[in-house]
C-alpha cells in the first residue's frame, strides 16, 4: 500500500517496503545485537496497517490536519494515514468541519495567539471507543455543548471529549489541567480478558493485537507456581501484572509516573483483581529497599523505557535471586547492554523473542526471558 501522505511526516521509515522483508531486516538487527542469542523470527502482523490507536495531530490556519514535517513544524495534511484506522479519520475529518463552522481560532506559535493547539484521539479498538482530547490555551471553549453535541451525533463512537488547558510555550503536548467537556473523560478496553480505563494521559501500548501477542508470550515463558511473588516493573497501568495475577499468590507493581500508578490502583479494583499491589516510585529505588530487606520474590517483570534499566537495578537482582526475570524492551540495544550486566551476575539467557509492535517503522519490542544460573 502506499502512504497517501508520502513519508512526508517522517514516522514511517519501512513504508512501502514488502513486510517480510521488514520483519527480517528487525531479525538481522536483533542478531546483531545479540550475537550469543538464537533470535527467533519476528513475530508479525497478519495486517500490518491501521494499528496505532493513539494519535495526536496539529491543525493549520486553513483548517487542515495532519503531523508535523520531520524536520520543522510545518503541518504535513493528512486525508489518511496508513497507521490510524478509518474510525480515526471519520472522527477527525468530522473535527475539521465542525472546528470551521465553529470558528474555533487555531493556535499560532509564532504570535502565541489562538485556542486550539493539538487534537488527541485515542481509540479502544475492542469496544470502538474514541476519546476526544482537544488541547486548548484557554480554559473555557466557546460553544463547547453544541460542539460535542454535534460531533458525538455524528460519530457516535466518541464516548468523551475532554479539553487539555495547555497555555506554555512548549512543545509537550499535554498539560496536567484538564475540563471533561463531554462524558466521563476516559475510554474503556478490554485487554487479555481484562478491562481498562484509558484516560487522555494513561500509558497504554499503542498496538492491541501485539501487545495481547506480547502479554501471552510473557507468560509463556514464564514457570510460575500458585505460591508466587512476582514484580511488575515499569508496570505502568498494571496491565501485565493483572494479566498474570491470576497464576500467582501476589503481584507488586512499580510505576514512577503517578497518573499511571492511580489508574493501575483503579483498574486493579474494576476487576477486582485483590491479589495485586502497587508502589509509586523509581524502580530501581524500590529494587534496591527490597534487596535491603531481603523480601522473597519469585519472578521480575521489567519493561523500561528505551533508556533500558540500571546497573542498581540488575545488582539488586543479584541479592533477591529471583528464578527468573523477564526483560521486555522497546529498545534492543539498551536491552543488549543489560544482558552483559546480567550476565555478569549469574543470569543467563538463550533466546531473544522479537515482536513487532510498530510495523513500517524502525522500532523492534523484544522479549528476553533470564535464568539463574548458579
Ligand atoms: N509494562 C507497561 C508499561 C511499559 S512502558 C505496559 O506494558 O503497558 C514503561 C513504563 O515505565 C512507563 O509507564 C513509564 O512511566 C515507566 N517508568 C519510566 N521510568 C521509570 C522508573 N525509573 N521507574 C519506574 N517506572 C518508570
Amino acid at each position: 500500500m502506499d502512504c497517501p501522505i508520502k513519508k512526508q511526516c517522517g514516522s514511517c521509515q519501512y513504508i512501502g517496503m514488502d513486510y517480510s522483508k521488514q520483519l527480517s531486516i528487525k531479525k538481522e538487527k536483533c542478531e546483531k545485537l545479540f550475537p550469543h542469542q538464537r533470535v527467533h523470527d519476528v513475530a508479525g502482523m497478519q495486517n500490518p496497517y491501521f494499528y496505532r490507536n493513539k494519535v495526536i495531530v496539529a491543525f493549520n490556519q486553513k483548517y487542515e490536519y495532519g503531523l508535523y514535517e520531520e524536520t520543522s513544524h510545518r503541518i504535513v495534511p493528512m486525508k489518511a494515514c496508513l497507521l490510524h484506522d478509518e474510525q480515526t479519520h471519520l472522527v477527525l475529518t468530522q473535527l475539521q468541519k465542525m472546528l470551521k463552522k465553529y470558528r474555533v481560532s487555531i493556535y499560532d506559535e509564532n504570535r502565541n495567539r489562538g485556542f486550539l493547539r493539538h487534537v488527541l484521539i485515542r481509540r479502544a479498538v475492542t469496544t470502538n471507543q474514541t476519546l476526544v482530547v482537544l488541547v486548548g490555551r484557554e480554559a473555557v471553549m466557546k460553544g463547547s455543548k453544541n460542539f460535542c453535541q454535534e460531533l458525538v451525533k455524528a460519530c457516535p463512537s466518541v464516548q468523551s471529549v475532554v479539553l487539555n488547558i495547555n497555555n506554555r510555550q512548549t512543545s509537550i503536548v499535554l498539560s496536567k489541567q484538564e475540563k471533561i467537556l463531554y462524558g466521563k473523560g476516559f475510554i474503556v478496553d478490554k485487554l487479555c480478558g481484562l478491562t481498562f480505563k484509558i484516560s487522555a494521559q494513561s500509558f497504554y501500548q499503542i498496538n492491541h493485537e501485539q501487545c495481547t501477542y506480547l502479554y501471552h508470550q510473557v507468560l509463556s515463558l514464564l514457570d510460575l507456581h500458585k505460591n508466587d511473588v512476582i514484580l511488575d516493573t515499569y508496570c505502568g497501568i498494571g496491565t501485565i501484572g493483572m494479566f498474570l495475577a491470576q497464576y500467582v499468590d501476589t503481584v507488586i507493581g512499580v510505576e514512577l509516573n503517578h497518573e499511571a500508578y492511580k489508574d493501575a490502583i483503579n483498574n486493579a479494583k474494576m476487576n477486582k483483581i485483590h491479589n495485586i499491589h502497587f508502589v509509586h516510585d523509581d524502580a530501581t529505588h524500590f529494587m534496591v529497599e527490597l534487596a535491603k530487606q531481603k523480601q522473597k520474590i519469585d519472578c521480575v517483570i521489567m519493561d523500561p523505557p528505551r533508556a533500558g534499566s540500571t546497573q542498581a537495578f540488575i545488582e539488586s537482582i543479584k541479592v533477591l535471586q529471583p528464578r527468573q526475570v523477564i526483560y521486555v524492551s522497546c529498545d534492543p540495544s539498551t536491552q543488549a547492554r543489560d544482558l552483559k550486566m546480567f550476565n555478569k551476575i549469574g543470569y543467563k539467557s538463550r533466546d531473544v523473542y522479537p515482536v513487532d509492535m510498530f510495523p513500517h517503522t524502525n522500532h523492534i519490542e523484544s522479549l528476553i526471558s533470564l535464568s539463574r544460573v548458579s
